[in-house]
């Protein structure tokens, strides 16, 4: 008899540092009874189905700056824990140049089934903490940990790294700026390889962050680069001190 993972697991929930960190595209896991959604499971291994490397990065992450982290429990292919139900890519019918056919033709009923199943809860137990540290005059920092395929439709991509915000471009520019002290100027992203775009793409940024007026971001790492444990705990160590010191800098947002 098939488990069902939780929606939501959250490690380190009292933690001391003003970041929380989420990890929407941490699983690529699919109940059975989707079979696999009509993909082969060489594709459910592949970066459509998940982040590879991220959650490993975002719990060494946690663990080195003491702060909050929140993984998903499912593939972002049922639907994706970083775009707003409703939105076209919420649960793709096509992903890079995959189709996924059990995607197809969903009624409302299995939307709001997914939604309620696998999106819902993760976002309530982030809007929870969130509530609890505003209430409690908390700074907070709003950090999604996500990995980026090295190629995409077939071209390449210079980054080693990206940062992605909207609202908070203080912040953001200042994250950007030390981790290209780091890593090397033409190495960071400065919104690449994506841009945060709220109506269709994002929604850890506009609503954990932008909404609240907190300082948010995403961290995008190459996935090839934290691939195997030993890697992403090795960028875990690298990046950790990038962090501490960006948060340890006076407010830029405004
Ligand atoms: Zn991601």
């Amino acid at each position: 008899m098939e488990t069902a993972p939780p929606a939501v697991t959250t490690l380190n929930e009292g933690g001391a540092s003003p970041f929380v960190l989420l990890c929407e595209h941490a699983s690529n896991h699919i109940p059975e009874a989707y079979s696999g959604l009509g993909l082969p499971p060489r594709d459910l291994q592949r970066h459509i189905a998940w982040d590879i490397g991220a959650t490993d990065l975002a719990r060494g992450l946690s663990c080195r700056l003491d702060a909050p982290l929140f993984l998903s429990g499912y593939s972002r292919l049922l639907i994706d824990c970083n775009r707003p139900p409703g939105a076209p890519t919420s649960i793709p019918t096509r992903s890079e140049d995959t189709d996924i056919p059990g995607n197809r033709d969903l009624d409302a009923g299995e939307r709001a089934r997914r939604e309620a199943a696998y999106f819902a809860p993760f976002h309530a137990a982030v809007a929870r903490l969130l509530d609890r540290r505003a209430a409690e005059r908390r700074r907070t920092v709003v950090v999604g940990v996500h990995s980026f395929t090295p190629i995409f439709l077939g071209v390449p991509r210079p980054w080693l790294a990206g940062v992605l915000y909207a609202g908070a471009a203080g912040f953001g520019r200042a994250l950007v700026k030390r981790l290209a002290a780091d890593l090397g100027a033409d190495a960071v992203g400065d919104n690449e390889p994506y841009r945060i775009e709220p109506e269709e793409h994002d929604y850890t940024v506009p609503v954990h962050g932008d909404a609240r007026g907190l300082d948010a971001a995403l961290l995008e790492v190459r996935q090839d680069l934290i691939a195997s444990a030993p890697d992403a705990e090795a960028w875990a160590a690298r990046l950790a001190p990038v962090f501490a010191d960006v948060a340890s800098a006076p407010a830029t947002r405004r």
